[in-house]
C-alpha cells in the first residue's frame, strides 16, 4: 500500500435539501462511530449542494465530526458582476477544502471545455482549495483511442499554464460507467491511474506525482469498492448514487475490511 491516504468522497450532485443533508452527515457519522472508523487513516468528504454547504459546515463544527467537506463547483472569477457563480473565496470561508473541476456533467450538459476548467483549476489554487479534477473517456472514445489517451489529454490541459501548482486530486472517471451501473475493471482504473500518475510526473515533478491521490469514480458501490482500492494505484474514490444511502456509503468507507494491504 502506497503513503498516500485514501479519500473517499461522496458526490451528492443536485440531491438532498440542506435539512435532508444535515439528517445525512449526522446518521452518517453515528454509522461510522459505531463501527469505530479511523479518520487517519481513511479521509471520508461530503461535496453537497452549494445551498446545504454552510448548513453542513455548521453541524460539523458544532458536533466536532471530522468530515471533511467539498464543493461540486466553483467560478473560474473570484468576484464582481457573474450573475449566479459561486467564488472559490466564499467556499474557503465555508472551510470547503476540495472542489470538482471537470465533472463530466459540468463538460457535457454546461459546456465546460478545457480553457474553463483550467481557469476553475487556477481559481482552486489561488484561494487554498484543492481540485479534483475530473476526467474520463466517453465509450466511444474507449473503443477509438483506449482508455487513457483522453483522461491524459484532460488532465494536461487542467494542470497547463499555472504560475503554481498547488495540492489538486485526480479523479478517473469514464464517462460511461457514471450512474450507469457500468464499472471499469479494477485493472483498467489501476492502469489509467498508473499512466495518470506518470503524466503528472512528466507535467509537473516525480515528487508531486507520489503524493498526489488518484481516485476512481463511476457506478462505486460497496460491492465493488475493494476491487478498485486493493491496486497501490488507485487512492480512493469519487461516489455519486451510493453517497446517498447511509449504508452503502459507510460500506464504501470501510473498504479495507475488504481488502488485504
Ligand atoms: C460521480 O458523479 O462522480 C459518480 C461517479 O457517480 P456514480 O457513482 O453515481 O456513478
Amino acid at each position: 500500500m502506497s503513503d498516500r491516504k485514501p479519500l473517499i468522497a461522496g458526490n451528492w450532485k443536485m440531491n438532498l435539501d440542506h435539512q435532508q443533508g444535515i439528517a445525512l452527515v449526522q446518521k452518517l457519522a453515528w454509522t461510522l462511530k459505531d463501527v469505530n472508523h479511523d479518520y487517519d487513516k481513511v479521509e471520508v468528504a461530503v461535496l453537497p449542494p452549494f445551498t446545504d454547504l454552510r448548513s453542513v459546515q455548521t453541524l460539523i463544527d458544532a458536533d466536532k465530526l471530522q468530515f471533511v467537506i467539498g464543493a461540486q463547483d466553483l467560478s473560474k472569477f473570484d468576484s464582481g458582476a457573474y450573475t449566479g457563480e459561486v467564488s472559490a473565496q466564499f467556499l474557503n470561508k465555508l472551510d470547503v477544502k476540495y472542489v470538482l473541476v471537470g465533472h463530466s456533467e459540468r463538460r457535457t450538459l454546461h459546456n465546460e471545455d478545457g480553457d474553463v476548467i483550467q481557469a476553475k483549476v487556477a481559481a482552486a489554487f489561488r484561494n487554498n482549495l484543492i481540485p479534483v479534477i475530473c476526467v474520463g473517456e466517453t465509450l466511444e472514445e474507449l473503443e477509438q483511442q483506449g482508455a487513457a489517451a483522453v483522461p491524459i489529454q484532460q488532465l494536461e490541459k487542467a494542470l497547463e499554464g499555472h504560475k503554481e501548482i498547488g495540492e489538486f486530486v485526480v479523479a478517473y472517471e469514464p464517462v460511461w460507467a457514471i450512474g450507469t451501473g457500468k464499472v471499469a475493471t479494477a485493472e483498467q482504473a489501476a492502469e489509467v491511474a498508473k499512466k495518470l500518475r506518470s503524466s503528472i510526473s512528466e507535467l509537473v515533478s516525480d515528487e508531486v506525482a507520489q503524493v498526489t491521490r488518484i481516485l476512481y469514480g463511476g457506478s462505486v458501490k460497496s460491492a465493488n469498492v475493494a476491487g478498485f482500492l486493493a491496486s497501490e494505484e488507485v487512492d480512493g474514490v469519487l461516489v455519486g448514487g451510493a453517497s446517498l444511502d447511509v449504508g452503502e456509503f459507510t460500506g464504501i468507507c470501510r473498504f479495507q475490511k475488504h481488502v488485504s494491504l
